[in-house]
């Protein structure tokens, strides 16, 4: 499906740790294959905000259960609009993928779009498309995700849709072949692209040979070697119901859709699948640094700090942290290398982290001849923060937009459907209602803390992307 895109493709920081927003950007590319979401928390998600609430109508809370094969359903009952909204979030991504499988997870996605025992290629579309409704999917490092969006009337099209595709997918090897054509050109793509690029080489460097610096689009060679019955094998292993939620949001009963869902995902027996824990990434020590020549006449600088993973609760001072320095118009770098000194055309820093570890990345454009200027003034600002933390008045801004893009993220139903099932997949349900609450609480001492623990002005790892020589 689509074009690939790395969550790095916005201009604004706080989004990021919108998971949310994220994957919506990404999916507005079609297929995405994501690097990271972003981070700890709930991000993104959220409780219906009592502001979201009241402007889009009634809503109850959402209900959690676990079915007896293991599968986890996550239900609300929230009358925004006549369209229902059914997140499928499995437990695979890159980080199980082993070096001769490398991109498989997003090959599997793909191929699920490509027929069933039942369905032939082009099927799926159409069905969802015939009822007026939307479907896509992404890629990402912890996980795979599918989503149907459908007046509610097709809500059991889009359960028994979503059913058909994770567990009769047929992966014939003509559609193999023809999809993997599609890959290497999302790959090239991605490779185009100067801001994608940059940030997947950082991923790279900052976590080194932990499965968090693979390729989201797997190697040639792993590519040429996969086949139909190698993907299917791939996907009994993991596309069991112990390894899946399901988040189904919109004007619906919850009993009803239980009995539904019992019905077409309870039937699936359980294969006694265990997932395995993520690796955590070795800290990156030292500094690295790394200039690669391209066509483009712009520069493009990237930074890379490891960062804490997705359920540590530090990580909502990081995601402030990133904004305070450059994730806003009125950030300090923004302020300070744009509109002051006028050393960078653009400057945006971010936190992303997965189950195993985070990462934060900055990005800016500039002219190659200020580069080590840019990064001194960089570390300099750094080391302000690092001394004496943030002033009140830049925590309260910061919360604020994390606030309202967080209500903006979840004023749907396919916003909340998402959150949920990627709160529960990433962290906990719990995590996500809770964020804007926790959000709030954080005092400056733990954004200055947090600058010190994981801005290291030492062990950072340097990416210039620098004009070719003529
Ligand atoms: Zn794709």
């Amino acid at each position: 499906m689509g074009h690939p895109m790395t969550p790095n493709e916005r201009t604004v920081a706080p989004m990021i740790r919108a998971w949310s927003a994220l994957l919506v950007l990404l999916a507005l590319a079609g297929c995405a294959s994501a690097p990271a979401t972003s981070s700890s928390a709930a991000p993104g998600a959220a409780a219906p905000s009592t502001s979201s609430r009241a402007s889009t109508g009634e809503s109850s809370p959402p209900i959690r259960q676990v079915l007896p094969n293991g599968l986890k359903l996550i239900v609300q009952d929230h009358r925004a609009a006549d369209i229902v909204a059914v997140y499928l979030y499995v437990g695979v991504g890159v980080r199980y993928e082993r070096p001769d499988q490398l991109g498989y997870s997003h090959f599997q996605e793909h191929m699920l779009f490509k027929g069933t025992d039942k369905w032939g290629p082009g099927y799926i579309d159409r069905a969802v498309e015939g009822v007026g409704g939307r479907t896509n999917a992404t890629t990402s490092f912890d996980y795979t995700d599918f989503y149907i969006v459908v007046p509610t009337s097709s809500l059991e099209l889009a359960l028994q849709t979503l059913a058909d595709m994770a567990f009769r997918s047929k992966f014939d090897d003509k559609e193999v072949a023809r999809e993997r054509d599609v890959i290497f050109e999302e790959a090239n793509i991605e490779v185009d692209n100067p801001k994608s690029a940059i940030i997947r080489q950082l991923y790279g460097v900052v976590f080194a040979d932990n499965p968090y610096g693979f390729p989201v689009l797997g190697t040639r060679p792993t590519m040429n070697a996969a086949t139909g019955q190698i993907l299917k094998v791939y996907n009994q292993k993991y596309y069991t119901p112990e390894n899946m939620t399901l988040a189904v949001v919109g004007p619906v009963e919850p009993a009803k859709v239980r009995a539904l869902v019992d019905r077409i995902f309870g039937v699936i027996p359980a294969t006694g699948y265990k997932p395995t824990a993520a690796a955590v990434p070795k800290p990156l020590r030292g500094i690295v640094k790394k200039k690669v020549e391209r066509p483009e006449q712009q520069s493009i600088l990237a930074m890379g700090w490891s960062a804490p993973p997705s359920n540590d609760p530090t990580g909502d001072a990081v995601d402030l942290l990133t904004t305070i320095l450059a994730g806003s118009e009125s950030s300090r770098l923004v302020r300070r290398l744009r509109d002051q000194d006028r050393l960078v055309n653009g400057i945006t820093m971010s936190y992303a982290a997965q189950l195993g570890g985070g990462i934060v990345t900055l990005r800016a454009e500039l002219e190659a001849k200020d580069l080590d200027r840019v990064e001194q003034i960089i570390l300099e600002e750094i080391k302000k923060m690092q001394d004496s933390g943030p002033t009140e008045d830049e925590v309260q801004l910061a919360v604020t937009k994390f606030e309202s893009q967080h209500a903006f993220d979840t004023e749907t139903s396919e916003g909340l459907a998402n959150a949920y099932a990627l709160a529960e997949t990433t962290w906990t349900l719990d995590a996500e209602l809770t964020y804007v609450d926790r959000l709030r609480k954080i005092t400056r001492q733990q954004i200055q803390d947090a600058a010190r623990r994981y801005l290291s002005r030492s062990d950072y790892a340097l990416i210039a992307f620098v004009p070719k020589a003529l």
